[in-house]
């Protein structure tokens, strides 16, 4: 198993992240994706910002549904 990728910048979880691929703007280049093919660093759309800082911001929300109908089913 190797984790040498994402050290502390997981793709497509920046919000400045390329539009295609998510990567940051340093150290893209140039970069293949099946959908887009080659491509270089674009910057992403504002929905695509404001999706991505949201989905940052909360990833499941664990606190919320889990414990709340856990604690139903228990109680
Ligand atoms: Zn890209």
């Amino acid at each position: 198993m190797t984790r040498q990728d994402g050290a502390g910048s997981p793709v497509g979880t920046t919000p400045n992240g390329c539009r295609w691929c998510g990567a940051l703007e340093r150290g893209h280049y140039r970069r293949w994706k099946p959908s887009v093919g080659w491509h270089q660093w674009t910057p992403p759309t504002d929905e695509q910002r404001k999706a991505r800082m949201l989905a940052r911001r909360s990833p499941t929300d664990p606190g919320r549904g889990g414990l709340s109908s856990a604690a139903r089913r228990a109680a």
